[in-house]
């Protein structure tokens, strides 16, 4: 029986979080959910670490940590390290902490990952990417068995590599555009909407490029992580965003 192979960009490997030096980091401004393995775990824990993380963990509606006045992790020190991973060490972390910012596209025969724009450090590591997207599998495999696609399934595909491969060679922009493409257009598999979500791409990438000066690959960057940050990450913003796409007319789809 074969697993699953999982794909990502071949930017992926290359990131770090840079912790102390983000400047927005994202152990600011949002709740961050415990699931229940890390919360077993972290209820069993002994010291003053795990006397905090009892204090500061709300269990209703959705186990979360307690944000401070300032919207701050309460883990998060004054130098915008995280306690939990100072202390305990990285396999400490609940799933999202561990998990941002990477993303999941999940095909019937294999998986693509991707790093979110919310972060900037994603956001720098892909609009500086050299070439265009390419993606490498990973060594982590799935014990998922891979089925076989749908027609379907396979013409989004397509459509999806066709817009990758219409992107221009070099540049931040077309990064920026890729990017776009290989994050939402799979969404496009749980709902069928092809044709919004190719519009959802190009809206994205106007609103996003509106006011920049064609040149500074860090403004874009910038550009690009508080649009992630207020709408790909939002669900309520996403599905208001699409749906404003809906009169849209589309070609070549
Ligand atoms: S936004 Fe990115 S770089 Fe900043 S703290 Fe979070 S994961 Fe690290």
């Amino acid at each position: 029986m074969c697993a699953m192979k999982v794909f990502v960009p071949d930017y992926y490997a290359g990131f770090r979080c840079i912790a102390g030096a983000c400047r927005h980091s994202c152990c600011v401004g949002w709740e961050i959910d415990v699931d229940s393995e890390t919360l077993k775990r972290y209820r069993t824990m002994k010291g003053p670490l795990g006397a905090k993380l009892k204090r500061c963990i709300d269990p209703d509606p959705e186990p979360h940590f307690v944000l401070s006045a300032e919207e701050r992790c309460p883990f998060l020190t004054d130098q915008n390290l995280c306690e939990i991973l100072l202390r305990a060490g990285e396999d400490a972390l609940c799933q999202i902490c561990a998990d941002h910012p990477r993303f999941r596209n999940y095909w019937s025969d294999r998986i693509e990952m991707g790093l979110g724009m919310a972060c900037e450090e994603a956001a720098r590591l892909i609009l500086t990417s050299p070439h265009p997207l390419r993606l490498v599998p990973l060594s982590e495999e799935r014990e998922e068995q891979p089925e076989i696609p749908s027609e379907a399934e396979l013409a989004l595909r397509n459509h999806r590599d066709r817009l990758l491969a219409s992107v221009a060679e070099t540049g931040p922009a077309a990064r920026l555009r890729e990017y776009l493409i290989y994050r939402h257009m799979a969404d496009a598999l749980y709902d069928g909407r092809i044709a919004q979500r190719t519009r959802l791409v190009d809206r994205a990438f106007e609103r996003i490029t509106a006011g920049w000066d064609g040149q500074s690959g860090s403004d874009l960057a910038e550009r690009a992580r508080v649009f992630s940050n207020e709408v790909e990450y939002d669900d309520e913003k996403l599905e208001l965003f699409l749906s404003e796409t809906e009169g849209d007319s589309i070609d070549n789809v």
